[in-house]
């Protein structure tokens, strides 16, 4: 967009968490945007704008300069980051961990398929992690309740992020490797880092501000 700043922010858990800070530097939207159906919304600082999307399409928002800056989940960038943009630092929001789970054994023996199917939505962090470890896995790719995978055999383990682990324990899996831990970071696209370089380090400092508070 040509003046003002676009932010992106992802609908779901990362909005709930979105909103409180920028709050805090100042910026609140005109609209309740978990409550509207509105997409664009304005907001109380002139030119400053959100854009609601879905989680995994900020960095492309993002990356072809269709918001200037965005809130996106660390997963989102290690599973489709390819140093197209900015990532500026660490919101310290929406925070959970990336995980490798199986089902539980009763008999405590050990399970491990020499070539495991992996059921995810992160089929490019999960065949990195394996393949670091020297294991060719089989990746499936679903797109949610990838817990279900391994309870009809579907898959032998999932990757995915959790963060209390109760959708885990709730399906009989147990967490066996933490890949990564996850929080939303802010992300730039690049041009408009040089040519609204003044309007967007304004929100920028003032979020790393209150990151930091
Ligand atoms: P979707 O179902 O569209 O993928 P989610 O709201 O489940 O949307 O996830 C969007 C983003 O929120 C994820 O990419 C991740 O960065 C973050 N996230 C997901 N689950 C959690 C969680 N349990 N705790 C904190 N953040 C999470
Ligand atoms: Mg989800």
């Amino acid at each position: 967009m040509k003046n003002g700043v676009t932010i992106a922010l992802s609908k779901g858990r990362i909005l709930e968490d979105s909103l409180p800070l920028l709050r805090r530097v100042g910026i609140v939207p005109n609209e309740d945007p978990t409550e509207s159906r509105r997409l664009v919304l304005d907001t109380n600082e002139p030119g400053v704008r959100l854009v609601i999307v879905r989680a995994t399409d900020v960095p492309t928002y993002v990356r072809y300069g269709a918001a200037d800056i965005g809130f996106a989940g660390k997963d989102v960038l290690l599973e489709s980051g390819d140093g197209e943009l900015y990532e500026l630092f660490d919101l310290g929001i929406a925070r959970c961990r990336l995980v490798v789970a199986e089902p539980r054994r009763e008999d405590g023996a050990g399970h491990a398929p020499i070539r495991p199917r992996v059921a995810t939505k992160y089929p490019n962090i999960a065949h990195r992690f394996f393949a670091a470890r020297g294991v060719q896995a089989d990746i499936v790719k679903l797109y949610g309740s990838m817990e279900l995978a391994p309870i009809v055999g579907l898959a032998d383990r999932i990757v995915d992020l959790v963060s209390s682990g109760r959708t885990l324990q709730a399906n009989g899996l147990v967490e066996v490797d933490q890949i990564t831990p996850v929080s939303a970071w802010l992300v730039a696209n690049k041009a408009a880092m040089k040519l609204k370089h003044e309007a967007i380090t304004s929100i920028m400092g003032r979020l790393e501000l209150a990151v930091r508070a």
